[in-house]
């Protein structure tokens, strides 16, 4: 399927460092974000070491990696990342989320753990595809708090499982949602949602043929939101002109 794409990372307002990661390779359809977060110089180490593991072993695999293939990527570099802890004392604790789409001839895959998110905007209407493996998600499913209270709790960033993070079970979502021409989809660290409600990235995506300039406004909305974290956006659409 043919498809455009673009992509940004930004250091955001208030952080010192990016540690967030982006992974675009368009000539095999992947692309990947990861939010690094913990040790004392690690987060950036994390997220780094997850997209490329996943890009290497995905390289190997073949030009259509199946979804095993996809899982055995993500728990690789989940083990990768608990190497270079333990061979190394400030980077003890390190962890990241990963959220990864792989095109495909006949729609996509998309592989996730922890509270980066993966959304479809079609018709106009943004849907979060991936479910969010935070606290305070759980405590959503199980009916014991709104979405809007989640959103603004003070645990809202505690997250449930991440690659790097030894003492969880790697909980990978995969999913295969169904595409159509037209069918943008949006990968975003919590930079990004943090800052927007779902409705505002809708808004700010709402109508625009430039993938790079949508990019580019979303970071910019982010950011006047005030930015409070590290932003990283991947676009891609299917049905444009291939790139
Ligand atoms: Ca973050």
């Amino acid at each position: 399927m043919n498809f455009e794409f673009a992509g940004l990372t930004d250091q955001g307002r208030v952080r010192s460092r990016n540690e967030d990661a982006l992974l675009q390779r368009p000539e095999r359809g992947l692309f990947a974000v990861a939010d690094g977060m913990g040790g004392h110089a690690g987060g950036d180490v994390a997220s780094r070491i997850a997209v490329d593991v996943l890009d290497e072993h995905l390289l190997a695999a073949g030009p259509d990696p199946d979804p095993d293939e996809v899982v055995a990527a993500i728990r690789a570099a989940h083990q990768a990342i608990l190497r270079a802890a333990r061979a190394e004392s400030d980077l003890e604790g390190m962890g990241t989320t990963l959220t990864a789409i792989r095109v495909r001839a006949d729609g996509c895959l998309i592989a996730h753990v922890g509270d980066s998110r993966a959304y479809r905007l079609r018709n106009g209407s943004l849907e979060q595809l991936t479910r969010d493996q935070t606290w305070v998600q759980d405590q959503v499913d199980a009916g014991l708090m709104r979405p809007d209270q989640a959103r603004h709790h003070p645990f809202a960033a505690m997250i449930t499982c991440a690659l790097g993070i030894a003492d969880v079970e790697l909980d990978v979502q995969l999913l295969q949602p169904p595409c159509e021409p037209g069918d943008l989809f949006l990968l975003c660290s919590d930079g990004l949602t943090a800052g927007l409600e779902d409705a505002e990235i809708a808004d700010v995506l709402a109508g625009r043929e430039d993938l790079d300039g949508a990019a580019r406004a979303l970071i910019d909305a982010a950011n006047g939101a005030g930015g409070p974290d590290n932003i990283t956006v991947a676009l891609v659409r299917f049905g444009g002109s291939a790139e």
